[in-house]
């Protein structure tokens, strides 16, 4: 991150908070002479040995030994980093943080912005759901999952209206532009042609609103999900509307009973979710975690379901520690946001989809998982799988067959690596040798996409294990797979049909070329969200079909915000428009080399730093020929006869040349060094 909090910002916002009214959040204080006393929040105990202190500002529990101010205080009960708490603190007392770096303090207001308008929108549907007529049939429906009132506030959920811009103008009557709305992704724009003036539409219309927060519990998106059409309400049929019904019993909704608008109802996708944002990046984080993320410590087990109403579902039947991955599979930064609270993760799945029976889509999921293996192995996180019967999710299993048999099926839960090699065994007759044989080879080639070692060798073992076959064998076989892979690239045999972009490919590249490229990916695959990269001087890429290509991609991606056109990613650029051959090569081989998931926020921030400091190392080295070079002729003139008025206005010509380069070189190494401490942080 760019961004730090301001010296004494932090000692500012103390002098602001009382730490009792932060603590009686969490403990109940009785005043006890000058201090307040409770039951302490970080051991068990039936008699309070708990203290706060108002006039020192510090508490301390006599039981445990655990003490310190409100700032630690936050830190342990809500599990965050010393600067989320100051910043949760800051939230909870309305102060605004100040934060350092130039640049960057905009870009912070920007943000809260943002954050200020999310909170607004959740409010606002949290409204219709509960208090308006539009809403009755979302509740009723949300009712009917067997969720109560209490567990919909606790996530506070919402619906949206079934209207074009009635948030839309909600927001404009509340100050919010529309520039902040395209950006926190509330509303959507469109444009048909360039003759007609572009719309602006609520992004969420006739959904049920499902608040996305972070590990602060700032709104930074939002999911919305249709009510099934089919959905036919008891309640209302029961009450004053069914009356406007006449003899129908059925209460459909108004909308769907229209013969052109049911169309266009049916054509809805069952989910609509934020698009990134500056604040949202569904890759990073899981639905549920600032609900979740204490009892997942306590449990120190997280389990990762599917969808909203499944995080909602088990929290009310008192199951606190699950989160949803936001329909996309679990990513390595999802993984690390787990990890900070605990080391296991249970995924759990319904039969359909991790294909029990053959091959079906589950195991294509499993093995995105798996693609994850090696972060999962090198930070010790314990995966497991865990299967629910066909046709149940766990929204419905715990409600059908209770919460006890919930929780055995997770005891019962799989390693997720003997889960995919019994999936691939189970594909084959392994009694019939032939089959056997080929399960193993099929068992080896999955092996070997893993690229950790250790595993590997993990996985060999459970393998002879249940195939009954020799682990020496498998292992050699294994390792004369991976040798035919690797010396098609060694002895360069066919190397322009194994792979067209070897010129490319790290090994073979000038580490300037390298960033330029990895610059230009991370553009064209739409991961630089806070433009910088897009922001570079073009001057920055130092090869010609680098540079000229970052050019058109920088042009077409500053055209369409300048038109606010929705972007889509990866970026397409027809060969007509690059009309170069050699461009068009390394074009191609940027659009099908997606980076992968990473912190993006942080990896622009390092390529493109990287950019420059190699642009100033080039310019400093030039500079330092050049002040040598200098050197040489002041001691030439130094040492020659000269005439003596002649040696004094030359030397002072140069001397004037030599100071202005030294100066000049000082600057450079100044810039150059700021951008090394720049990447540190
Ligand atoms: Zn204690």
């Amino acid at each position: 991150m760019v961004k730090s909090i301001k010296d004494g910002e932090v000692a500012e916002l103390k002098q602001n908070t009382d730490i009792i009214s932060i603590v009686s959040n969490y403990v109940s204080l009785k005043k006890s002479g000058k201090n307040f006393m409770g039951l302490c929040p970080f051991h068990k105990e039936k008699t309070p040995s708990f203290v706060v202190d108002p006039q020192t500002q510090l508490y301390h529990c006599f039981g445990c030994g655990n003490g310190g101010d409100v700032i630690s205080f936050i830190m342990k009960t809500e599990n965050l980093s010393f600067v989320e708490a100051v910043e949760l603190i800051a939230k909870k007392t309305g102060y605004t943080l100040k934060y350092v770096e130039t640049g960057s303090i905009k870009k912070e207001e920007k943000k809260s912005r943002l954050f200020e308008l999310n909170e607004l929108a959740g409010k606002y549907y949290n409204f219709v759901l509960f208090k308006s007529r539009t809403g009755r049939r979302a509740l009723s429906y949300l009712r009917s999952r067997k969720i109560s009132d209490e567990s919909l506030r606790k996530f506070d959920i919402g619906y949206s209206q079934d209207s074009w811009d009635n948030f839309i103008k909600f927001a404009h009557s509340r100050n919010f532009t529309d520039a902040e709305l395209v950006e926190t992704g509330l509303c959507t724009v469109f444009r048909k042609d360039d003759n007609r003036p572009e719309r602006k539409f609520d992004r969420f219309r006739g959904r049920i609103i499902f608040p996305i927060k972070d590990l602060l519990g700032r709104t930074i998106g939002f999911g919305g999900r249709i009510i099934p059409e089919d959905f036919v309400s008891e309640e209302l049929i029961k009450g004053s509307t069914v009356k406007n019904y006449g003899s129908s019993k059925i209460v459909r909704p108004v909308k769907a009973s229209r013969g052109r608008q049911r169309n266009f109802e049916m054509k809805k996708a069952k989910y609509v979710n934020s698009p990134e944002t500056k604040i949202y990046s569904k890759s990073r984080n899981l639905y549920g975690i600032f609900e979740a993320k204490n009892n997942i410590v306590e449990k120190d087990l997280a389990l990762i379901v599917e969808g909203y109403i499944d995080v909602i579902s088990l929290y009310e039947n008192k199951i606190y520690n699950s989160v949803a991955s936001l329909g996309t599979a679990l990513t390595s930064e999802q993984i690390k946001l787990i990890g900070r609270f605990t080391k296991n993760i249970v995924l759990i799945f319904d039969s359909d989809r991790a294909g029990m029976s053959a091959s079906v889509k589950g195991i294509e999921r499993l093995k995105e998982y798996n693609e994850n293996l090696d972060l999962y192995n090198e930070s010790n996180i314990s995966i497991r799988v865990c299967i629910l019967e066909k046709g149940f999710d766990p929204a419905d299993y715990v409600i059908q067959k209770g919460v006890e048999k919930f929780l055995k099926k997770i005891e019962e839960s799989v390693d997720i690596i003997d889960f995919s090699i019994d999936n691939i065994i189970r594909k084959y007759n392994i009694k019939n040798l032939t089959e056997k044989l080929r399960a193993a080879n099929e068992l080896l080639q999955f092996i070997s996409s893993l690229s950790s070692s250790i595993i590997q060798e993990e996985c060999i073992k459970k393998i002879a294990g249940k195939l009954n076959l020799k682990e020496s064998m498998l292992l050699e076989e294994m390792l004369r797979k991976k040798s035919v892979k690797n010396n098609k690239y060694e002895q360069g045999e066919d190397e322009s049909k194994e792979n067209p972009y070897e010129e490319f490919e790290s090994r073979n590249l000038n580490p300037q070329k390298k960033k330029e490229i990895e610059a230009l990916q991370l553009l064209v695959h739409g991961h630089d969200t806070d433009s910088i990269i897009l922001d570079l001087s073009t001057e920055l890429f130092r090869f010609e079909d680098t540079r000229k290509l970052f050019e058109k991609v920088q042009k077409k991606i500053r055209l369409a915000r300048e038109s606010k056109e929705e972007l889509n990613f990866p970026l397409i650029i027809s060969s007509e428009e690059l009309d170069d051959d050699n461009l068009n090569r390394i074009y191609n081989y940027i659009y099908f080399s997606d980076p992968g998931f990473l912190d993006f926020e942080n990896i622009c921030q390092e390529v493109g730093s990287n950019l420059k400091k190699l642009f100033l190392s080039e310019k400093i080295e030039l500079l330092k020929n050049k002040i040598s070079s200098l050197e040489k002729k002041i001691k030439e003139i130094e040492t020659g006869n000269m005439e003596e008025i002649k040696k004094e206005e030359e030397m002072k010509l140069l001397e004037e040349e030599y100071l202005y380069c030294c100066k000049l070189h000082i600057e450079l190494e100044n810039k150059k060094n700021s951008l090394e401490t720049d990447t540190k942080k």
